[in-house]
C-alpha cells in the first residue's frame, strides 16, 4: 500500500475533520503517501486531487464540516461514472480508498471494491441511520446540538406558557428526536417507527397544564407529518398557543463533541490499517463499545433497529 485517497460524501457530519486528520497522520506515521480527493466522489471523477501532509490537518480536530467539502454525486451511480473514477484512481496510482459518508457513500464504496479497488468505509452521518453500528461519526453532536436548542426554547416556552414543537432532522430515524427528546426532557417525542397518536401528544398538554407545568415541548423528527398543521391541530385540541422550530441544518454544523472526536480518530486510524493489512471491502463501526469493521455488504444490508425500550423510558419520564 504507497498511496491512499480519502474523501468525504453525501452530507457532513461533524467529526469528518477528526477523521481525515487520523487517516491522513495514520498513513504518514506508516509512510504511504496520502491524497485528499475534493467534494466526494465529484473530485474523484474530475481529478480534484492534492497530497497532504501533517500540517494539512493541523488545526480541525475541533472544526465541524469537512476541509476536503462534500458533494452529492449523481454521475457516480451509472456505470461511466464508476469507470471515470477508476481510470482517475489508476492515473493517481491509487492503491486504496477511504470512504467517510453515510450508507449512499458507502454503496459507492462497495461498487469500488466489486470493482478491484481495496476501499474502506467510515460511517460519517448525523441521522445514525446505519444499522451495523451503534453511532455513527456526528451523531451525538447534532443531539447536542438539538439539546441545547430544547433547553433555550424550553426558557421562552415556560416564560408564555406555550407548547412548542421542535422539528429535527431524522427523516426515516428517529434518533435524533429520541435521543435529545430524552436528554432535553422533552413532553412527547414523535418519530416515524412510531405510529403518531396526536391525542396522547394533547393529553400530555393539558395534564401537564392542569398541573402547573409551563412549559410543553413536543419533539418532532422531520417528516412525520407536517410540523405547523400538528401545531394548529394541538392548538385547537389543547387552547394551548402552539410555536413551531425547525432547527435545519444548525443541527449539521458546530464543534465535534469529544465522543464523535474519539470514535472518528479511531475509526480513521484503524481503516488505515486494514488497507495496510490488504484488507477490502469493510464498513468501520462502533458496536458493545468498541470499535469493529464487519464486511461492507453486511453492514449496508443490516436495518436499524429502533431503540423501543428507550423510548418507552422517555414515555414513563414525561407523564
Ligand atoms: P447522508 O446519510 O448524510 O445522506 P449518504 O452517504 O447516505 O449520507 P447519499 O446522498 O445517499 O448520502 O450518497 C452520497 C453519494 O454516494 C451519492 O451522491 C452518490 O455519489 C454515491 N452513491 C449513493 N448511492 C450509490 C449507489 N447505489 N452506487 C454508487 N454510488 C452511490
Amino acid at each position: 500500500m504507497k498511496t491512499i485517497g480519502v474523501l468525504t460524501s453525501g452530507g457532513d457530519a461533524p467529526g469528518m475533520n477528526a477523521a481525515i486528520r487520523a487517516v491522513v497522520r495514520t498513513s504518514i506515521y506508516n509512510n504511504v503517501r496520502i491524497l485528499g480527493i475534493k467534494q466526494g466522489y465529484n473530485g474523484l471523477i474530475k481529478g480534484n486531487i492534492e497530497e497532504m501532509n501533517l500540517s494539512s490537518v493541523a488545526d480541525i480536530i475541533h472544526r465541524g464540516g469537512t476541509i476536503l467539502r462534500t458533494a452529492r454525486c449523481e454521475e457516480f451511480q451509472t456505470d461511466e461514472g464508476i469507470e471515470k473514477a477508476l481510470n482517475v484512481i489508476e492515473v493517481f496510482n491509487i492503491d486504496g480508498l477511504i470512504i467517510l459518508g453515510g450508507d449512499g457513500s458507502f454503496k459507492g464504496a462497495k461498487k469500488l471494491s466489486e470493482a478491484g479497488v481495496p476501499t474502506i468505509g467510515v460511517p460519517c452521518t448525523i441521522d445514525n441511520d446505519m444499522g451495523y453500528t451503534d453511532y455513527t461519526i456526528g451523531f451525538f453532536t447534532a443531539v447536542e446540538t438539538v439539546v441545547d436548542a430544547i433547553s433555550k426554547i424550553r426558557d421562552t416556552s415556560s416564560s408564555h406558557g406555550r407548547a412548542n414543537i421542535v422539528e429535527v432532522m431524522g427523516r426515516s430515524c428517529g434518533d435524533i428526536a429520541l435521543f435529545a427528546g430524552l436528554a432535553g426532557g422533552a413532553e412527547s417525542i414523535i418519530v416515524p417507527e412510531e405510529a403518531i397518536d396526536i391525542d396522547s401528544v394533547c393529553r400530555k398538554v393539558i395534564k401537564g397544564r392542569n398541573r402547573g407545568k409551563l412549559h410543553s415541548i413536543i419533539a418532532l423528527a422531520e417528516g412525520v407529518g407536517n410540523a405547523y398543521e400538528l401545531a394548529k391541530e394541538i392548538e385547537e385540541k389543547t387552547g394551548a398557543e402552539t410555536k413551531v422550530t425547525i432547527l435545519g441544518h444548525i443541527q449539521r454544523g458546530g464543534t465535534p463533541t469529544a465522543f464523535d472526536r474519539i470514535i472518528a480518530s479511531k475509526m480513521g486510524n484503524k481503516a488505515v490499517e486494514l488497507l495496510i493489512e490488504g484488507k477490502s471491502g469493510r464498513a468501520m463501526g462502533f458496536k458493545d463499545n468498541d470499535i469493529i469493521d464487519l464486511d461492507i455488504d453486511e453492514a449496508l444490508s443490516q436495518e436499524k433497529a429502533f431503540d423501543r425500550e428507550m423510548y418507552e423510558v422517555a414515555k414513563i419520564l414525561s407523564i
